[in-house]
């Protein structure tokens, strides 16, 4: 069975033995090593040197377990190679660290993940400058480039508003302009879009979302998708433009990031996420059917007021996302109209669990200004437009009737 001949589901479950496991299990064993070991020196000085490939040095650097992970979504992403983190924000520092230096340049969409926002504050103390856009059209992004612009920088769909940037209109600007092109792919994963169609240079996961499904464990990966020229990217340091270029990132990344900074997945963690992505196609297709019907009821009741969820016809993105995910996701938010109300209404509700945390198998539900988006403060929510009555939903995968009635009910308190 080759890589990618197969179908998205049958190509995860059978990942893991396409490279062959011992005594003929199904898939990868838990390595708990921490040291890997050779006979002869020779061959462990070819393992530091890089001249046997396929092998393992100190597991801050990769196990059998995580390589076996960063196999299955690299082939989720159609993407050259992939390395994982610890968790997604592991992931994003890497990719910001790794690739941006004092003085550059980055590009991002306003509507981004709070904490990678917060993250932002940090990366402009060491010197990096960041300017936020409206992403939704590619020439807001174009507006902002400068020469010494680096990377651009988007998330799929946005939470808790669900915008969704030009993801092809700026993948042509990015490869005209020669710039890293950096899509969080988290909220659609890839059994929804796979960011390499639409030329992004690489994709961040957070592992500990919808791919692993259970909310069991933490972990991110960066994909390299193979669009990006990295000879001509300034920011490679000179030890690692050998070998193959198309490889030259992700060298860096594992090198700079996971080995100088040390955010590593664990064995036991990569497992479990393992675990998790075998049935990502099918959760992510109940979970938007069921986000799809909860939102057209969430529109029609007198309680609410705007309904954010991409499924929706009045969505300014409705057409764009049908088109490039096929689905509005299983995130959504919706405003409640009467502010006073909103403690009484998520305490009613029976069936969502009153937790932060996205792409669960369980339906989780908070409220956005007083909890994810509190230390943003005041003025940043009214940017992002995050009213005070924004509750955000991630629905699981319960029986729709199940969460229509005990929504019906709960907006009956309002
Ligand atoms: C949760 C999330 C992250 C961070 O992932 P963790 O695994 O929780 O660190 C990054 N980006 C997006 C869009 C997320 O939803």
């Amino acid at each position: 069975m080759e890589q990618n001949e197969t179908g998205f589901t049958t190509g995860i479950v059978h990942s893991d033995r396409l490279a062959g496991v011992e005594h003929g299990g199904v898939r990868q064993a838990i390595h708990t090593s921490v040291q890997f070991g050779y006979e002869r020196v020779e061959d462990l000085i070819g393992v530091f040197q890089g001249t046997v490939k396929g092998t393992f040095n100190y597991a801050r650097q990769g196990t059998p377990t995580t390589a076996a992970l960063e196999a299955k979504l690299t082939r989720l992403e159609q993407g050259r190679g992939t390395v994982c983190f610890a968790t997604g924000m592991g992931a994003l520092t890497a990719v910001f660290l790794t690739f941006l230096k004092a003085g550059d340049h980055l590009v991002s969409s306003r509507f981004v993940f709070g904490n990678t926002n917060s993250l932002f504050g940090t990366l402009r103390d060491l010197g990096i400058a960041i300017t936020l856009v409206d992403a939704g059209q590619a020439v807001a992004v174009a507006a902002a480039l400068r020469p010494n612009t680096r990377m651009v920088f988007v998330e799929t769909i946005a939470n808790p508003g669900t915008q969704i940037p030009d993801l092809p209109g700026i993948g042509a600007l990015c490869r005209e302009a020669g710039l890293l092109y950096v899509v969080d792919n988290t909220v659609t994963s890839p059994a929804l879009f796979v960011p390499r169609t639409v030329g992004a240079s690489l994709v961040v996961n957070s592992l500990s979302k919808t791919l692993a499904g259970h909310g069991a464990a933490l972990g991110g990966a960066v994909t390299d998708t193979g669009e990006f020229d990295w000879q001509a990217y300034p920011n490679i340091f000179d030890k690692y433009r050998r070998g193959d270029p198309a490889m030259w990132g992700l060298h860096q990344i594992r090198k700079k990031a996971l080995r100088d900074m040390g955010a590593s997945l664990s064995s036991e963690q990569a497992h479990q996420i393992s675990i998790g992505t075998e049935t990502l196609a099918l959760r992510v297709q109940r979970s938007s059917a069921t986000a799809l019907e909860l939102a057209r009821f969430l529109r029609s009741h007198p309680a609410t007021g705007t309904v954010y969820y991409p499924g929706l016809e009045e969505h300014p993105q409705f057409e764009v996302a049908r088109k490039w995910f096929g689905a509005g996701s299983w995130l959504l938010s919706f405003d409640l109209r009467n502010v006073d109300a909103l403690q009484r209404v998520i305490n009613a509700l029976r069936i969502p669990v009153k937790a932060t945390g996205l792409g669960d198998t369980r339906t989780l539900i908070i409220p956005v200004a007083s909890t994810i988006f509190w230390e943003a403060g005041l003025e940043i929510r009214k940017e992002m437009g995050i009213a005070d009555g924004m509750v955000r939903v991630s629905v699981g995968l319960e029986d729709l009737p199940d969460l229509i009635r005990d929504f019906e009910r709960a907006l009956g308190q309002a």
